[in-house]
């Protein structure tokens, strides 16, 4: 027999790691509302010209990771799954005229994401990002107010020790000389470079600058910084930027090796580690500015920002530091609808039912299993009720037992949802007192 499997680099969630997994998405929806990020959903792939174009075509993303989809008609296109949020959210804002709206547009999006990477621990082909995007504001604030919000989702979270790398990669005036500098110098060196990185020199030598080769250090340590060489418009606005995180007391540090790998970025660029965790792998998340892409995408000029943070690797971090958010408990039902006739599965059934209709999470034991093992099976989900169906039904009524306080008594069914309901709230109101 053939034994089937995830594809490599792909994870089932199960019911007892959703719990935690829910938790992080209710946590990021309502920051999303709270600062006013509103939501938008874009298909899970795209033209392979959306990513090349907005990605950029010599980036390891695009060159190394896309996952193209193959169809089975040739519709004259060739698509590929995103392996990453912002191409397609500012595809979006081109095609639906979004420049016409209330600028800046503030859009949020969690959803999976797609790169044929060689898998490992933190690194897989199918992960989930939380990302949000401000399109249409040249900052300096918004920078301040999504690397805050940013921030905040660790902190929230319950993540300590997260810290913010942070760099300008200055614009179209000042990076091209800055490039040229920084290629003649690594050329000067080429013999010291590994033969990854010589290659990469001249494609995308800005790359070099955040190798993880430890051979890479000494030379990168006496590299030309860009953030010596920013034109005044870029300065001022780096130096605007620092002083709204100042003011809002996001703490950061300066990294002027941080270029991430995206073509399209300028000005502002961040990540998100835990601190003492600054390996390749570990960025639990990151963004920048783009104030080229709407119009790469065939928009107007229109500056934006965003950032992604990889749920998966929150999530690790969140388990490693054993915080208590890495631990989601399921909950149970309130109610569990047993029965001393095992073969009446239609009154537990229709019991259940208008519980559920009322509001209640509500189960049916619809086995035909002894009483007792039903009443065994009510204890072991941990509900607070189990309604016990026998002969009182003629009469109309139920055997309401409250399990953890070893409590029962006759309730009418009219009144079963009702009384649960008060019941059940003033239990919980009592629990969380003491
Ligand atoms: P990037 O666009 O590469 O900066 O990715 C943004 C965030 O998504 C990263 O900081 C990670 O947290 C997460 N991420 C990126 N690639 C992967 C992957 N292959 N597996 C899991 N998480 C990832």
């Amino acid at each position: 027999m053939t034994t089937y499997r995830a594809a490599r680099g792909t994870r089932d969630l199960l019911p007892g790691e959703t719990a935690a997994w829910t938790r992080l998405e209710r946590l990021v929806d309502d920051l999303a509302d709270r600062y006013g990020y509103r939501r938008i959903v874009t298909p899970m792939f795209e033209q392979v010209a959306v990513f090349e174009r907005g990605v950029g075509e010599v980036t390891d993303i695009v060159e190394k990771e896309l996952f193209r989809i193959a169809p089975r008609t040739d519709e004259g296109e060739s698509w590929a799954l995103r392996p990453e949020p912002t191409a397609g959210i500012v595809r979006a804002y081109v095609q639906h005229g979004m420049q016409t709206w209330p600028q800046p547009v503030k859009l949020a999006m969690t959803g999976p994401m797609f790169r044929y990477d060689r898998p490992q621990a933190g690194r897989y082909r199918q992960f989930w990002q939380f990302d949000v995007e401000a399109i249409g504001d040249p900052g300096p604030a918004i920078d301040a107010e999504i690397i805050e919000l940013g921030h905040r989702v660790y902190a929230d979270a319950g993540l300590t020790g997260v810290e913010v790398l942070l760099n300008s990669i200055g614009d179209l005036a000042c990076r091209p000389p800055y490039v040229a500098e920084l290629t003649d110098y690594y050329r000067a060196r080429s013999g010291e470079l590994p033969v990854l990185e010589r290659d990469r020199l001249e494609r995308n030598v800005l790359r070099l600058l955040d190798s993880k080769d430890p051979a890479m250090a000494a030379v990168n340590a006496k590299a030309p910084r860009i953030t010596d060489r920013l034109c005044a418009a870029c300065a001022e606005h780096f130096a605007g930027v620092r002083a709204h995180l100042d003011a809002i007391r996001v703490p950061y540090r300066l990294e002027p090796g941080l270029v991430r790998g995206l073509d399209y970025y300028t000005r502002t660029a961040f990540e998100f580690y835990v601190a003492g965790r600054e390996g390749q792998q570990q960025a639990l998340g990151g963004g920048g500015r783009y104030d080229g892409l709407v119009e790469l995408l065939g928009g107007r000029p229109t500056p934006g920002i965003g950032f992604g943070v990889g749920l998966d690797r929150l999530l690790l971090a969140l388990q490693e530091q054993d915080a208590p958010a890495a631990h989601g408990a399921e909950a149970g039902p309130t109610a569990v609808v047993v029965g001393a006739d095992p073969d009446d599965t239609v009154a537990r059934l229709r019991i259940a039912t208008d519980l559920r209709s009322a509001g209640i999470a509500a189960r049916a034991e619809l086995g035909r299993r002894k009483l007792g093992k039903q009443l065994e099976s009510a204890a072991r989900d941990r509900a607070h009720f189990a309604v016990i169906v026998g002969d009182e039904l003629g009469a109309g009524d139920v055997q309401l037992r409250d399990l953890p306080a070893g409590t029962q008594k006759v309730v009418a069914l009219a009144d079963l949802a009702r009384e649960v309901s008060r019941a059940h709230a003033a239990h919980r109101h009592g629990v969380e007192k003491g």
